[in-house]
C-alpha cells in the first residue's frame, strides 16, 4: 500500500479526492481521467468543475483502463495502450498505411520478455493470465465493432449483394465461417493438387515433447512413417505382446488405452446419455477391414493381452489406433488413422456454415477489373507475354508464377511453390459461376472474348462457352446447380 502512495499517480489522485471529500461533505469534486494523450502522458485534470461526482466507465481505449484494472501489474499507475501511440519512425516502413500502434500490436509488443525491462508484467502469474484474457477480448471486442460499423464498405468490398439486416463477418475474422470455409477450400485445393491424405494424425503433447518435435522436424516424422509403411505397420489397434515388444506394451498401455467407461467408470468424460460418445468398447474383429461408408475397422483379436488401468482390466477392443514407433519415439497420445478420399478432410470442417454467398453481379467484378490489375487479367498479359504460361490453368499458375502485390502482375518463380486455387463461386452466381467453370478447363486465354471462344467459335455467353465446352452436358451438374438455386 505504501508503495502505491509512494508511486502511483492514480491512488495519490484518488486519495487526494477521498481526503477533500471527508474533510467537507458539502465539496463537488471530479476526478477525470483524460483519454486524449499528446506527448506528456502524466497529464491529468485533476479536481475541479462544480458537477456532482459519480462513476463513469471508462473504455478500453483509455490509457490507464490497464493501470486501474491491474494495479499490482503497474504499480506506477502508467499508461496502457491509447489510440495515438507513435510508430518508431526510424523502423517503421515508409509504406505503412496507418500512423500509430493498433491495440494487437501494442499488446504483441508488451507481451515480451526482455533483459532490459522490469518483469513485473511477465511475472506477473494469474494477474498476467488475467491481462492476456482482456487484452484478448478488448483486441476481438474493437475488431468487432470496426466491422460492424464498416458494412457497407466491406459488403461493397466483398460483393456480398444485399444481404441488409445480417452483420457479415469477412474471411480475414478468425473463426468466422467464411474464414472456416476459406480453410476447408484452400485444404481442398491441397487434396486436389497432391492427392488425398493418406494418414490423418492428432498429437496431445505435453510441452517437452513440443520442443523434440521442433527438435526432430516433421522429416524426422515422415521419415518414420514411410519405414513402417513400408513393413505394413502403419496402423495398429491392438496391444502388442508383452514378451515380444515390452516397451511398445508399455507405450500402448500408458498412452492409448481408451477408458474405462461404460459401467466401470459411468462419470468418464467421454460418457453421453448413458453410453460411450467415442463408440468404445470397439467390436473384436480378427481382419482389418474397411466398412460400407468407407472407415477403416482396424484389426482387434480377441489375444487374451490386456494392460491394467485403475482397477480395470483393458483389451484390444478400448486401443485407440496408433503408429507403434511414433508412439515410441514421443512417449505421447499419437492418434493414427488411415485416411478415405478426403473424406477426413471434410469431417475436419463438417462445422462449416453456409456464408450468405448471394448473385454476384460480374458487371462489378468487371467494373473492378477495370480499376485495378487483378490476377486474372494479369493471367491473361501472362499469356499473352510467355509461352509456357499458356499450358497452365488459371488455378495452376501460383506452381510456376508468383503474384506481385505491389507491381500487381505474375513474375516467373525462382523458387518454392504454390497451390492456387479459385475463388468459390456459388452457382447460383449466374455468369460468374460460368465465368470460374470455363477457367477451370480452358488454358493459356489472353482475354475475357478469347476465354469464351471454343474451338474457334466466339460464344456470347460464358453459359453458352460452357455448354460448348460439355461442361452442363452432365446430369450431375445441372442437379447441382437446380440444388442450389433453390
Ligand atoms: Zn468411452
Amino acid at each position: 500500500m505504501k508503495l502505491f502512495d509512494v508511486t502511483n499517480d492514480l491512488v495519490r489522485s484518488f486519495r487526494r479526492i477521498r481526503t477533500q471529500l471527508s474533510d467537507s461533505a458539502s465539496a463537488n469534486l471530479r476526478l477525470r481521467i483524460v483519454g486524449a494523450r499528446n506527448i506528456d502522458s502524466r497529464q491529468y485534470e485533476l479536481p475541479t468543475g462544480n458537477e456532482l461526482a459519480g462513476l463513469k466507465r471508462i473504455t478500453s481505449l483509455n490509457p490507464k483502463f490497464d493501470s486501474l484494472h491491474f494495479p499490482v501489474l503497474f504499480p506506477y499507475g502508467e499508461d496502457g495502450f491509447h489510440v495515438n501511440i507513435p510508430y518508431d519512425v526510424v523502423h517503421t516502413p515508409p509504406t505503412l498505411k496507418h500512423k500509430f500502434v493498433t491495440q494487437r500490436e501494442y499488446y504483441a509488443f508488451r507481451l515480451q520478455h526482455r533483459d532490459d525491462e522490469g518483469q513485473t508484467l511477465m511475472r506477473g502469474g494469474k494477474a498476467l493470465q488475467h491481462y492476456v484474457v482482456d487484452a484478448f477480448s478488448t483486441i476481438e471486442q474493437n475488431r468487432l465493432y470496426y466491422l460492424r460499423s464498416h458494412q457497407e464498405d466491406l459488403r461493397s468490398e466483398l460483393y456480398y449483394g444485399d444481404d441488409i439486416g445480417n452483420v457479415i463477418l469477412p474471411s480475414s475474422y478468425t473463426g468466422s465461417p467464411r474464414y472456416m470455409k476459406q480453410l476447408y477450400l484452400d485444404a481442398m485445393a491441397v487434396v486436389h493438387h497432391h492427392g488425398s491424405p493418406d494418414l490423418f494424425i492428432t498429437f496431445t503433447l505435453k510441452p517437452e515433447i513440443v520442443a523434440r518435435v521442433f527438435r526432430m522436424k516433421l522429416n524426422a516424422l515422415e521419415d518414420e512413417l514411410n519405414r513402417s509403411h513400408f513393413f505394413g505397420k502403419t496402423v495398429a489397434a491392438e496391444l502388442p505382446d508383452p514378451e515380444l515388444d515390452p516397451v511398445g506394451y508399455a507405450a500402448v498401455t500408458k498412452y492409448m488405452l481408451h477408458g474405462p467407461c461404460g459401467d466401470d467408470k459411468p462419470t468418464n468424460v467421454c460418457m453421453k446419455d448413458g453410453r460411450c460418445s467415442k463408440y468404445f468398447p470397439k467390436l473384436f474383429n480378427s481382419e482389418t477391414t474397411t466398412d460400407q461408408f468407407g472407415y477403416t475397422v482396424y484389426r482387434r483379436r480377441d489375444s487374451g493381452i490386456t494392460a491394467s488401468k485403475g482397477s480395470v482390466e483393458l483389451d484390444n477392443r478400448f486401443v485407440v489406433p496408433y503408429n507403434r514407433n511414433l508412439l515410441v519415439l514421443f512417449q505421447a497420445h499419437i492418434n493414427v488413422e488411415v485416411c478415405h478420399q478426403g473424406r477426413l478432410i471434410k469431417y475436419l470442417f463438417k462445422y462449416i456454415t453456409k456464408g450468405p454467398d448471394r448473385k454476384q453481379k460480374l458487371s462489378h467484378i468487371l467494373a473492378r477489373a477495370a480499376v485495378a490489375e487483378t490476377t486474372l487479367t494479369q493471367w491473361f498479359v501472362l499469356n499473352q507475354t510467355y509461352e509456357d504460361a499458356r499450358c497452365l490453368l488459371y488455378a495452376q499458375t501460383p506452381n510456376k508464377y508468383m503474384w506481385n502485390l505491389k507491381k500487381k502482375m505474375w513474375s516467373k518463380r525462382k523458387r518454392g511453390f504454390a497451390v492456387g486455387r479459385i475463388v468459390y463461386i456459388n452457382p447460383g452466381a449466374g455468369d460468374t459461376f460460368y465465368l470460374r467453370q470455363l477457367l477451370t478447363k480452358v488454358r493459356g486465354a489472353v482475354s475475357f472474348a478469347d476465354l469464351q471462344t471454343i474451338n474457334g467459335f466466339p460464344c456470347r455467353t460464358y453459359q453458352a462457352a460452357c455448354q460448348r465446352l460439355g461442361l452442363l452436358s452432365n446430369d450431375d451438374e445441372w442437379l447441382l446447380v437446380l440444388k442450389e438455386v433453390n
